[in-house]
């Protein structure tokens, strides 16, 4: 349930308003829209002596609100949000390009890495330290040596970097050294984690589960909003079906479906959803077509040599000319490219 106050409410009314909550037994919180004060309450099952509440003085209007998500939901924030990650701007007209190699694999390559991704264009590099590999004997990662070089090489380059936390017992080293966690697929539904993710004061990018539907995707969301971590940026990556050719299948109708119902940005990742460099790039034109906000591609110089998801890495110059198609599409969807 949402009370919506009117722009001059006096302190009197809302605390009226906020001692009426707490004796019905809810416990209200209180934000800020552009110009009114919002108290949202939650409720299991809806609350019907809250609409009383529009009796009140200073109150415009209580509105119930039925969708399960109601942080992560347009009824209570119309406007698109826009996360900052240092100076990058997820959500707004810039489209965020995040690229780098899956994994931290040594300081010169990611360094080589890094120095063509940002002359590319890309405002962020990505780049996993602890990895989650379906195999037990897979490279899993550099772990902290990984999360060093990332953060070094990331400051050398200047650009903001995003890594994958897997477990609530990295999340503290994780989020001193990267400027964006990451939860990933496997852990979309780590609600410990995302809860731990939720108060932390760095933006985080989730990644839809392989069988979640774009609903539990935004109910985990709502998880990191309602913890208090209100900077969260969506990811579609992909989800399980029968097709075999293609790592999974990339569901594009979730990016429209994700901004009809919710105004967190959203990023396509269309090598984990491929699995293929030769499909990245027509299938990364489609989601800025599509309207994201972002891309998150991987990007190797020497593929045939990585030590994770070397056939989903586009080479520098493949990454080179996706960004200029980018540059070219970008004002078509009302939008800009670095
Ligand atoms: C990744 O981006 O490094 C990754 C492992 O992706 P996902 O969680 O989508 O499989
Ligand atoms: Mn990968």
């Amino acid at each position: 349930m949402i009370i919506i106050l009117r722009p001059n409410v006096s302190p009197t009314q809302l605390q009226r308003v906020l001692d009426r909550v707490q004796q019905l037994g809810y416990s209200p919180q209180v934000s800020q829209d552009q110009s009114r004060r919002i108290v949202t309450v939650f409720s299991a099952n809806g609350a019907p002596q809250l609409e009383m509440l529009a009796a009140i003085d200073g109150v415009e209007q209580v509105v119930p609100v039925q969708k399960p998500f109601k942080l992560v939901g347009r009824e209570l924030q119309p406007a698109d949000t826009v996360v900052s990650v240092g100076s990058v701007r997820i959500g707004g007209p810039a489209l965020a390009v995040m690229a780098g190699p899956c994994a931290v694999e040594n300081l010169e390559s990611l360094r080589r890495i890094a120095a063509r991704v940002k002359r590319a264009g890309a405002v962020m590099l990505r780049g996993g330290a602890f990895k989650p590999r379906t195999s037990p004997y897979s490279f899993q990662g550099l772990g902290f040596d990984g999360l060093r070089m990332l953060r070094q090489v990331g400051d050398e380059v200047g650009l903001p970097v995003v890594t994958e936390v897997m477990d609530v017992r990295q999340i503290d080293l994780v989020a001193r050294h990267a400027d964006m966690i990451q939860i990933g697929a496997r852990n979309m539904q780590n609600f410990d984690l995302l809860r731990e993710a939720g108060q932390l004061a760095k933006p985080v990018l989730l990644k839809r589960g392989m069988s979640a539907t774009v609903r539990d995707l935004l109910m985990s969301a709502e998880y990191i909003l309602m913890a208090g971590n209100p900077n969260v940026v969506l990811c579609e990556r992909g989800v399980r079906s029968f097709e075999d050719s293609t790592r999974n299948m990339l569901d594009l109708s979730a990016v429209p479906n994700v901004k009809s119902q919710s105004h967190l940005p959203i990023v396509v990742d269309p090598s984990h959803a491929t699995g293929r460099a030769d499909l990245v790039p027509a299938m990364a034109r489609a989601a800025i077509a599509a309207g994201a906000d972002g891309l998150l591609i991987e990007v190797h110089d020497c593929p045939e040599l990585a030590l994770s998801d070397g056939a989903q890495a586009l080479v520098p110059d493949r990454f080179d000319s996706l960004m200029a198609d980018l540059r070219r599409l970008a004002p078509a969807v009302g939008k800009e490219c670095a």
